[in-house]
């Protein structure tokens, strides 16, 4: 498993069928050894299936390697699947929908919408650690895409609406490491202090700008400054261009961001930066993150996202 893809033509010979892509996904979803979701024994039998399937020696349940997964009861060939995973962890500015049905020949929009939807959904690492030591805080906003721009037209600018979010960027060695961002209802120190609690260490020193809505945040420490009109850039180095690299991807790949789906995309960014200098080790990972996460369905993902 240590041998990624480094390139288009070499994932294609390493997954050239959904016999071979299948096999890669036993390797991840059961890196010692098949273990029955059901009852957690840990010794079975393979059976003959078009999908690689086990057969439970404790509870004789069959689990097929997407079964319970992100990927469970797709009509999609594994193949798309491990496509569009490798296309939107590894291309720098990751990939849309549209783009998705496009590049894998996929048969409707809301086809592509959904696969894309789903992995996004295992972009979120559910044991990573808050960050530490020194970081940088601070606020922007996204303009709103809404109903009136069709997928692949318009600008994002047709809303008036802007969306508020936050961003934390973790700095080691005056270098940026680690990323999380969040959605915001508004700038207040309730909504700014739930961010911190949740995405930054207790022990960490936070810098920010003077704004209210910073002091008394659940942190050991606190360095506000008083940034001028032109100044962000060299107090907030990070998050300053952390927030241009964001703006600039939400117009270039998507055209825009939908309120409702804003922290799904969100997410996607903060991924694809926390991997940036393993791609294709992170093509493993989303792969690793979507055999853990549990089935969402259409309806799910449109309500709850
Ligand atoms: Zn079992």
């Amino acid at each position: 498993m240590a041998v990624f893809p480094r390139s288009l033509i070499e994932f294609q010979r390493r997954f050239p069928t959904d016999a071979a892509c299948g096999e890669y996904l036993v390797a991840v979803r059961w890196p010692q050894g098949f273990c029955c979701p059901a009852c957690g024994h840990d010794r079975g039998w393979r059976l003959e299936r078009r999908l690689p399937t086990f057969e439970c020696a404790g509870c004789d349940r069959q689990t097929s390697v997407t079964a319970g997964t992100v990927m469970h009861r797709s009509h999609l060939p594994l193949t798309t699947w491990l496509w569009a995973a490798y296309l939107m962890a590894t291309h720098s500015n990751g990939i849309s929908a549209l783009q998705l049905q496009g590049q894998l020949g996929i048969g409707s929009y809301k086809t592509a919408w959904l696969l894309a939807r789903k992995l996004r959904r295992a972009m979120v690492d559910p044991d990573r650690l808050p960050l530490a030591g020194l970081v940088e805080v601070d606020e922007t906003s996204l303009p709103q895409r809404t109903k009136d721009d069709p997928p692949g037209g318009g600008h994002g600018r047709s809303g008036k609406g802007r969306m508020p979010v936050v961003g934390a960027v973790e700095v080691e060695g005056r270098k940026p490491k680690r990323l999380r961002l969040a959605a915001l209802a508004d700038y207040s120190a309730r909504s700014l202090h739930a961010f911190i609690a949740q995405a930054v260490a207790p022990d960490a020193t936070i810098k920010t700008d003077a704004w209210q809505g910073y002091p008394g945040a659940p942190v050991a420490g606190h360095d506000p400054r008083t940034v001028g009109a032109m100044a962000a850039h060299l107090v907030l180095p990070w998050t300053h261009r952390v927030f241009s690299n964001l703006k600039r991807w939400a117009l270039g790949t998507y055209h825009g961001l939908r309120r409702h789906h804003l922290q799904a995309y969100l997410d996607e960014f903060v991924f694809r930066f926390n991997r940036r200098h393993d791609r294709h080790a992170a093509f493993h990972r989303l792969l690793g993150l979507a055999t853990l996460l549990p089935h969402a369905s259409y309806q799910m993902l449109i309500a709850h996202s």
